[in-house]
């Protein structure tokens, strides 16, 4: 059977195909054969891919594709694919385009009306998930927070009444001041998980709270370093309760505790001594 189901040989087509994030057995047969047979690779880091394929004994056309040059070179793809050739687009490790280049070429690919099918294979985020013991029915991914702690704690602040699970890329150097964000936003008593080094010798995949993660990173200098995602557990609050506390944080930057809290128990309903007790407790929190 043809691993190709176009009807139409001629027609340009766009595949995106995923790779390895680590253990080079995890690439589908599907993936080397399509390797072997595009006309072009495109690939963030063609020297990095070149070992991929020499790996594979595939001599495949390689062309750099990566978020420095993806304006500039999306219409020339474009214009080649509408010329008829088959052309792979891979990134360095993984699904292409999950936190990695490729959007402004497949968005343009369906403008222009070429075909675009996934090779679907590895991708950290699901392999962390479908590992951390949390919960998987519903589920966000957040890609990687800022750099920068102010718009980093932005961010968190944002997701911190989320009820789905939350997948986040970090990289090792940003990990311990990210855990301590998230116990300090989320809470010491949430649970994640953290995934370092999927598929690779030293595949660390350890399901903790947030409070315990922060100290087993701060204490040993082998768990800052590979790739990293964190899974976190999604808010228990119900809803209101959660949309309630909201409101008292916003309001306790501006008002007295009793104010604030009053204020809160008239406009959601909720119990009015309850509120307060969170409202003093918040306020020690700060
Ligand atoms: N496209 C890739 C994918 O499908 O997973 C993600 C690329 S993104 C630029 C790289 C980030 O993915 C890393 O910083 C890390 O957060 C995560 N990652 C990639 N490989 C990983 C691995 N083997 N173990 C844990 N995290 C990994």
């Amino acid at each position: 059977m043809s691993i190709e189901s176009s009807p139409r040989q001629l027609d340009g087509c766009l595949y995106l195909v995923a790779t390895p994030i680590g253990n080079l057995a995890d690439i589908t047969q599907r993936a080397i054969e399509m390797l072997a047979q595009v006309d072009v690779i495109a690939a963030e880091d063609t020297r990095h891919s070149q070992r991929l394929l020499s790996h594979l004994g595939i001599t495949g056309r390689l062309q750099a594709y990566h978020e420095h040059n993806e304006d500039q070179l999306t219409p020339q793809l474009i214009t080649q694919l509408q010329q008829g050739r088959q052309i792979a687009l891979i990134s360095d490790a993984g699904t292409p385009l999950v936190s990695d280049p490729g959007y402004r070429l497949v968005e343009q690919a369906h403008a222009h009306g070429i075909r675009v099918v996934p090779l679907p294979g590895a991708c950290a985020a699901i392999a962390a998930l479908s590992a951390a013991g949390l919960a998987t029915d519903r589920f966000v991914f957040e890609g990687f927070p800022p750099a920068k702690q102010q718009a980093r704690q932005n961010v968190l602040q944002a997701l911190k009444y989320e009820s789905r699970s939350l997948v986040f890329y970090v990289s090792c150097h940003r990990i311990i001041e990210t855990l301590c964000d998230m116990r300090d936003i989320f809470g010491g008593e949430r649970e994640a998980t953290l995934a370092r080094e999927l598929t690779k010798t030293f595949e660390t995949i350890r399901k903790a709270t947030l409070a315990a993660l922060c100290h087993w990173v701060e204490s040993d200098e082998n768990q800052r370093k590979g790739e990293i995602v964190l899974v976190i557990a999604g808010n228990r609050e119900p809803v209101e309760e959660a949309a309630a506390i909201r409101m008292l944080e916003v309001l306790l930057a501006e008002l007295p505790v009793k104010q604030a809290a009053a204020l809160v128990a008239k406009l959601t309903g909720s119990n009015k001594n309850e509120l307060y007790r969170r409202a003093l407790q918040l306020k020690q929190d700060t």
